[in-house]
Parts: structure tokens; C-alpha cells; sequence
């Protein structure tokens, strides 16, 4: 429990952003954001015990915000809207378990570490952009899925149930089960990414990410657009000049992503660029043409942890979701929930 709270406590830190990859499911949004202040967790050890504790004792339940409306669900009903909200449930059945598993975990993480400050009144919310996309199956299905509603309905339930009540785990501990839509040759480390080392999130090799639409992608802005954008999250960089001087000392990860950079002198995380240019990944090539910059990416999302596009390959090759897991989430099994000591 110790070691669990411990890396909680550095990974509520995190704040990224996972888009959807899936190209009919934009209009739900795919995310999941972590903004909470990890001083809000503090002292919070006995408590996630008995958060433990109440999800075994009530078979797991979990009370979701949506809107104005906070309701509390069985654990896998919830887990079922996110997969539908997360994945394209025409992916394999082996992706959409593994999906399933990552999703639960997340909750589950979220669970243990306490109710945000932005709901306090519910454990998570269907907002992508602070806790994860969520589907009402029972309500939305038909309207976001036609006429293949019936059996999208019935892949994503046969994953929830199939893997009902397994989570993964680190030394005993649910893992921060972040995922993305589709990884370069390479997943990225959360160390790259957020700066923070975390045992079970290192770079892995990664297939199957060519797979996803838009894989390699251009984002083309004029000096003056980037400027405009610069000038709202990094006021202090200096464009005056032209842009092809704008940047400098790069610095990238194995996986091909950029760690870090000068911006107009100001050292800014790749993030930071991807979130300001509205880049798909941080694995950008920058080209600058006169007063044009184009920014060409590699894969789609921060690469960290699950692939979706990885774990379709490897479920189309053979791996069951027990595989898929342990080979983006090194040195993890799967476990379930009632087992977990506390
Ligand atoms: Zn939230």
C-alpha cells in the first residue's frame, strides 16, 4: 500500500492528454487527464485502504459526474461505457479486454487516490479532458453506432465481463494504466514525457501504429498564427525574429519524441509545443519555408504506455490481453481486484 500511495503521489502530478485516434469517434473525445494536486492526496493512506476495501465489499462501484448528473454504477457498467468511449469496438476481442483491463485500473487508481477538487461529489466525470471519456451504452449506443450498434454493444460487454474485476498491478499496487491511440516503433517513457521515472512505464518496441489514420500527419501555420498561439502559454519566448530561428537545442527520447527545446530562448517540454501547435504527437519534424512552418508528425497521442493501435497488432498476431498488457506495462501482471492486499 505504501509503495502504491508513493507512486501515486508522483503521478497525480501528471497532466496529458490522450486524443482518439478511432476517426468516427471524435465527436465523443478520447482522454483522460490527470490535473489533480497531488498535495490533495496527502495523508490519504487509510483511506485508500478502505477505498479498497468498499470496492471488494460492494463488488466494485464507482459514482461518475456527467454534467450536472452524478450517479453511482456498478463498476463494470462503467467500465464498459469508457471502453465504448475509448476504443473502436471493432478492434479484436484481445484489444478490447486488454482496453477493458487499462480502463478498470484507471478507475479503480482514481478511486484509491480520492475525489478532485473539480467533483468532489463523484470519483470521476465523463470529461476527456480531466478524467475519461464516457459512453452511456444504454442511452447513446444506437445514435453513435447505426446499425452496428447491436454487435459493437456485444463485443465491448463480452470484454468487460470476460475480464470483470481484473486490474494490473505493480508490486501489488494498480498501476496508472495510461494508453494512447497509436505509438511510433517505440512507446515513450513517462520520464520523457512528464519528467517523472515510473518503473512500469519505459519505452518498449511497438508494432501495428502505421496501422491508425492519419499516422504520419502535417500541421502547416504561418509565423504570425504560431506567434498568436505562443503568445497565450509562453509569453516570455522571444519570436521577434524569423522562424526558422526560433528553435534550438532539441532534445529527443529513443522513442523519437522531443524531450525538450528553446523556443524563442525559453526551454519548454515537447508538450508543450504539441499542445500549442496542436501537433497529433510530440515525435515532430519541424520544416520552415519562408514564414511557414510545418510541423510533420509520427503516431498519435503521448505514446505512453498501451498502444490501441499496438494492441490490435498484437491481438490480430496471436496475444491474448494478458500479453498485451505485460508488454506495455513492463513488469505488471493482472490480478484481481478481490485479491488485492491492503
Ligand atoms: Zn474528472
Amino acid at each position: 500500500m505504501r509503495k502504491m500511495l508513493t507512486f501515486g503521489m508522483i503521478l497525480v502530478t501528471f497532466i496529458y492528454f490522450i486524443p482518439i485516434c478511432y476517426m468516427n469517434y471524435g465527436t465523443l473525445g478520447l482522454g483522460l487527464k490527470l490535473a489533480d494536486a497531488s498535495a490533495n492526496y496527502a495523508g490519504n493512506e487509510e483511506k485508500i485502504a478502505q477505498t479498497v476495501n468498499d470496492l471488494t465489499e460492494k463488488s466494485g462501484e464507482i459514482t461518475i459526474k456527467t454534467g450536472d448528473e452524478t450517479r453511482t454504477l456498478p463498476l463494470e457498467t462503467y467500465v464498459a461505457g469508457v471502453v465504448a468511449a475509448e476504443i473502436s469496438p471493432d478492434f479484436p476481442e484481445a484489444a478490447l479486454q486488454a482496453q477493458a483491463v487499462a480502463a478498470r485500473t484507471y478507475a479503480v487508481y482514481k478511486q484509491q487516490m480520492g475525489r478532485p477538487a473539480q467533483h468532489t461529489d463523484a470519483d470521476v466525470c465523463d470529461d476527456p479532458a480531466h478524467c475519461t471519456a464516457y459512453l452511456d451504452l444504454a442511452v447513446e449506443a444506437s445514435a453513435v453506432w447505426g446499425e452496428h450498434a447491436a454487435d459493437y454493444e456485444d463485443a465491448i460487454v463480452r470484454a468487460v465481463e470476460a475480464t470483470a474485476g481484473q486490474v494490473v498491478v505493480y508490486e501489488g499496487a494498480p498501476i496508472i494504466a495510461v494508453f494512447s491511440a497509436a505509438a511510433t516503433e517505440r512507446t515513450e517513457s513517462a520520464a520523457d514525457v512528464w519528467g517523472s521515472e515510473i518503473p512500469y512505464l519505459v519505452s518498449v518496441e511497438s508494432t501495428g501504429g502505421e496501422d491508425c489514420p492519419r499516422y504520419h500527419d502535417t500541421v502547416t501555420l504561418t509565423a504570425e498564427e504560431f506567434r498568436k498561439l505562443a503568445a497565450e502559454s509562453l509569453p516570455t519566448a522571444d519570436l521577434s525574429g524569423t522562424p526558422d530561428t526560433w528553435f534550438s537545442d532539441e532534445v529527443r527520447s529513443d522513442a523519437g519524441g522531443v524531450i525538450s527545446v528553446k523556443l524563442g530562448g525559453v526551454e519548454v517540454r515537447g508538450t508543450a509545443v504539441r499542445s500549442l501547435a496542436g501537433l497529433r504527437s510530440t515525435n515532430y519534424t519541424l520544416t520552415v519555408d519562408g514564414d511557414t512552418l510545418t510541423f510533420t508528425t509520427v503516431g498519435y497521442g503521448h505514446g505512453v504506455g498501451l498502444s490501441q493501435w499496438g494492441a490490435r497488432r498484437m491481438a490480430l498476431e496471436g496475444a491474448d490481453y494478458k500479453e498485451i498488457l505485460s508488454h506495455y506495462y513492463t513488469g505488471t501482471t493482472v490480478t484481481n481486484l478481490s485479491d488485492l492486499a491492503v
